[in-house]
């Protein structure tokens, strides 16, 4: 029987957890996320790149669990906003903001803007305990539409209009979504090459060492 890696997923989202997994199903792994521990501290997502809040929640997570940990940083970039709201997405209207208010803030900001171009980013870190990691990118480019359109998804999705399929992202089904997502995309970079990661993951472990005690009957 192959024994099965741990990898955590640095998120309390449930939706994103079974998404993973049966992303991951049919390898030797177990995935688990931060509900399945004791609760750890925060960790400040202040960094200037994706890359970097994503290596952040994933090392963090990893060092302090002392498994493996895959975490993700993705958010808008605007053109005509010279790449905001960027790592700002989900605070851009302020802590407390709706994804509504999000969506009415960004489409009163280009207003009168002709250059529509924006894309979802998205990096996936998978770090050990010893601090070292993989990072994985997914893109996806479309418009900001002129107004919202459609009920599914979060965040920006209704104001993201995705040309090849005529669609904002709300206007999507999940698993429409996911297939030329941002974070699908570097989902699926993941997968493609998971069975490599799997053995670097081996390699990177630090090697537990099993302590024979001398001294209770039943070790002799
Ligand atoms: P996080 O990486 O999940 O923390 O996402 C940061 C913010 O980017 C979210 O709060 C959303 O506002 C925005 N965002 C990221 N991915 C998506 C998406 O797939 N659709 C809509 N908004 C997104």
């Amino acid at each position: 029987m192959k024994t099965h890696i741990v990898l955590v997923l640095a998120t309390t989202n449930t939706g994103k957890t079974e998404e993973i997994r049966a992303l991951l199903e049919g390898f030797p792994v177990q995935i688990k996320n931060l509900k399945d521990f004791g609760p750890i501290p925060p960790v400040e997502e202040d960094g200037e790149t994706f890359e970097e809040n994503a290596y952040k929640k994933a090392s963090h997570t990893a060092r302090i669990l002392g498994f493996p940990a895959l975490a993700d940083d993705s958010g808008l970039v605007v053109e005509a906003l010279e790449g905001r709201p960027g790592v700002h997405s989900a605070r851009y209207a302020g802590k407390e903001a709706s994804d509504a208010l999000r969506c009415a803030r960004l489409l009163e900001e280009m207003a009168g803007i002709k250059d529509r171009r924006a894309a979802f980013e998205c990096v996936l870190s998978l770090a050990t305990p010893t601090g070292a990691a993989l990072t994985y990118e997914g893109r996806c480019e479309g418009l900001i539409a002129e107004r919202p359109k459609g009920r599914n998804g979060f965040g920006y999705d209704p104001v993201f209009y995705y040309p090849p399929l005529k669609k904002t992202f709300a206007e999507m089904r999940r698993k429409e979504k996911n297939r030329v997502s941002h974070r699908g995309r570097a989902l699926s970079a993941l997968k493609d090459e998971f069975d490599k990661v799997l053995i670097w993951i081996q390699q990177q472990m630090p090697i537990q060492e099993k302590w024979i005690c001398f001294g209770g009957d039943h070790d002799r």
